[in-house]
């Protein structure tokens, strides 16, 4: 099976635990007002094989240590989810640390198959980062053009079977950041059991120079980046 790949990343260390080999799959079907790899949404990107990628992470396994390893990211890496399952049991079996970094879009709990393919992932998968993008519906559409519903379903799937979860929390003034928000964000995690760790990500304004390139407008332009002490205040609540 061959799947569509954007850029690979040979020494990556902010993707999951150690140092990371890091496969960036190709399309999102959401559109983050923050996103900083808009050149990843549409589809395209090279075709490899999983056997390939694969050849090419192992060549770094000695840089993996004992925490690194590979991570799947994009883009949506599960919108190619045979792709990564395939990809991952490879790597399983050479005994290689896996990791997907997603926001649990493609999750449907209403369909046998769908769920099916996930619980095949996940049987390689050593950890998730789910990233949630906005704990209110309403706001999570506005945010990113989708609801929220099969994130919260996914992050449930995950609690339910058992799977190491980092939760991603992208910190943006006036949109991610206020106090009732983290609040509930943080009631919710406590209802799951799996998760190892949350992660508050400060907005930053890094990929403006990608829309650029493609044409699109900006559209957070007059957004800053958080202050020291909302970030503090994310993490006190979100953290703990
Ligand atoms: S899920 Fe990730 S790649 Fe997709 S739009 Fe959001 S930030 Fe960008």
């Amino acid at each position: 099976m061959t799947g569509k790949i954007h850029s690979f990343e040979s020494f990556g260390t902010v993707d999951g635990p150690g140092i990371r080999f890091v496969v960036f799959l190709q399309g999102c079907p959401l559109r983050c007002q923050y996103c900083h790899n808009p050149d990843t949404w549409k589809s395209g990107g090279e075709e490899y094989s999983a056997e390939e990628v694969a050849a090419r992470a192992l060549k770094y396994k000695n840089y993996f240590g004992e925490n690194g390893g590979v991570t799947a990211t994009g883009g949506e890496p599960l919108l190619q989810i045979d792709f990564v399952t395939e990809l991952f049991t490879i790597l399983k079996r050479k005994g290689i640390h896996t990791c997907i970094d997603t926001s649990g879009i493609t999750f449907d709990k209403t369909s046998g198959e769908c769920v099916q393919k996930h619980e095949r992932l996940l049987e390689v998968t050593d950890l998730v980062m789910l990233d949630i993008k906005h704990i209110d519906e309403e706001a999570c559409i506005r945010l990113t053009g989708k609801s929220n519903k099969k994130t919260l379903d996914f992050a449930r799937f995950l609690s339910e079977k058992g799977k190491k979860t980092w939760i991603r929390q992208v910190l943006v003034p006036g949109i991610t950041d206020s106090e009732e928000d983290l609040k509930r964000t943080r009631e919710f995690l406590d209802t799951l059991k799996t998760v190892e760790k949350v992660e508050v990500l400060p907005y930053h304004t890094m990929g403006v120079v990608k829309y650029e390139k493609l044409g699109i407008e900006y559209p957070l332009k007059d957004v800053k980046a958080p202050t020291k002490e909302s970030v503090a205040l994310a993490k006190e609540i979100l953290c703990r």
